[in-house]
């Protein structure tokens, strides 16, 4: 259970502002460290790559729906 530790410190109940799914990925912008947690995330669709930080664009969504496509 120990490596499920930094999944589990990153869940937190985002739920989506348009239909309320719990579907939800966390966007990782920039140069992530890919810990072991987070690679799993990134196969269960739980977490997205959102690349480096577009200027312009503020304040930039931090979770992706899954569901309906939508970023919050
Ligand atoms: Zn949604």
């Amino acid at each position: 259970m120990s490596d499920n530790e930094e999944m589990a410190t990153e869940r937190t109940q985002v739920v989506c502002p348009y239909r309320g799914s719990r579907n939800i990925a966390r966007i990782l912008r920039g140069m992530p460290a890919f810990t072991e947690g987070r690679q799993r995330g990134l196969a269960e669709g739980k977490v997205i790559l959102g690349g480096c930080e577009v200027e312009g664009i503020y304040p930039l969504p931090r979770y992706h729906c899954n569901d309906c496509e939508e970023e919050f």
